[in-house]
């Protein structure tokens, strides 16, 4: 037996466990469900059941049962047709690079947000567990966009800096990152009324906002370029990505609203208000970035059809909060969105391969 492993048994033959349950101070012992709470929690937070919140759970389920890669799309046809010199009109390929430029950097602010800040900051196991699947889908979606960027020969540059070059995108890029900056300092704590606040004002930012508003123009743009046939690829990751956000908006929402009835001190008035001037900002962003992508009508589509569909979702994000419609009488000029949405993967909508993870599921040892 050589020194080293004489070294490591008897490091191991010393361990004290009473030091490491010291450590977890006033949360040592079994997890009551009672104990378990979305922010401040004193509970361990290593004891993922007794389940509180199944919901979460059964999105972390959800999640998993809707895996998939980028590279199990071809790419193929969209190649074809963005080398040919009239494959596409000049105002069509201004919406694949604007949206892949602004969406490679969306993905990853999001990312860097919940890692650096949000799993910290919910004390929840369940939904931490949920916040680790969303953080890999993310990194599946800035995957995405690379992938795409790379199997269209585009210049890399052009597209990666876009969210300091083009204002229309900066703008949406820079917002965000106004709303991570107090949490994500390391030393940032929540525990007070102020803090609590800024915690909540962040999920609001970039669940409500970032995923809730500022990915529907460029997805209905992409999605409707898919349905004229035209970068099925492109449309086709897009659509992947679309199903995944709409469960990350919908978490983000029932975290949001859980918290608000565990703690209802910190939606007063003034939440209330903040809360609504940034869902409307954030269609404001929107708005304007329709009307840079869109100049002209495209695709059966324009900026003004565009901004109603804008106000259609932000009507909708404040009833998720319980806030008031912000914009009365208007409808969802785009009804195909919400069934592409819902769909489930086996009844793809561009025909093109499937590939079914849910049934991959049970592994054979023999
Ligand atoms: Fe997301």
């Amino acid at each position: 037996m050589t020194d080293a492993v004489v070294r490591a048994q008897q490091a191991v033959a010393e361990m004290d466990i009473s030091e490491g349950v010291a450590e977890l101070e006033g949360t040592a012992g079994r997890v009551e469900v009672d104990d378990k709470r979305m922010i401040n929690c004193r509970a361990d937070l290593n004891q993922l059941v007794p389940f509180k919140y199944d919901w979460a759970w059964q999105k972390y389920l959800d999640g998993c049962a809707n895996h998939w890669m980028p590279q199990e799309v071809n790419m193929n046809a969209d190649l074809a047709l963005w080398k040919k010199e009239d494959g596409l009109t000049d105002d069509e390929r201004r919406i694949v690079k604007r949206n892949l430029g602004f969406f490679s950097t969306a993905d990853s602010l999001v990312a860097n947000n919940l890692v650096l800040a949000i799993y910290r900051l919910i004390t929840n196991p369940e939904c931490r567990q949920y916040i680790l699947r969303q953080s890999f889908e993310e990194a599946i979606h800035t995957h995405a966009y690379q992938y795409c960027i790379e199997s269209l020969g585009m210049d890399e540059g052009e597209i990666f800096n876009m969210y300091q070059e083009i204002p229309s995108v900066a703008k949406k890029a820079q917002w965000g990152i106004e709303y991570t900056r107090e949490i994500s300092d390391p030393a940032f704590t929540t525990g007070t009324p102020e803090t609590d606040k800024a915690l909540l004002q962040n999920l609001i930012a970039f669940y409500c906002v970032l995923e809730g508003i500022f990915f529907y123009c460029g997805f209905t743009q992409i999605l409707s370029m898919g349905r004229r046939n035209k970068m099925t690829g492109v449309a086709e990751q897009f659509q992947y990505i679309l199903r995944d956000e709409s469960m990350h908006v919908n978490f983000g929402v029932d975290v949001i609203n859980q918290i608000k009835l565990e703690n209802p001190q910190l939606w007063d008035q003034q939440m209330r208000d903040k809360a609504t001037q940034m869902i409307l900002e954030g269609t404001e962003l929107e708005i304007q970035y329709a009307r840079d992508t869109m100049p002209r009508g495209v695709l059966g589509m324009n900026a003004a059809m565009m901004e109603e569909y804008l106000q259609f979702i932000a009507n909708r994000r404040l009833t998720q909060l319980g806030l008031p419609e912000q914009f009365k009488g208007v409808t969802n000029p785009f009804p195909w969105m919400s069934e592409i949405m819902d769909l489930r993967k086996e009844k793809n909508f561009f025909e093109t391969r499937v590939t079914e993870y849910q049934v991959g599921g049970a592994l054979s040892w023999d």
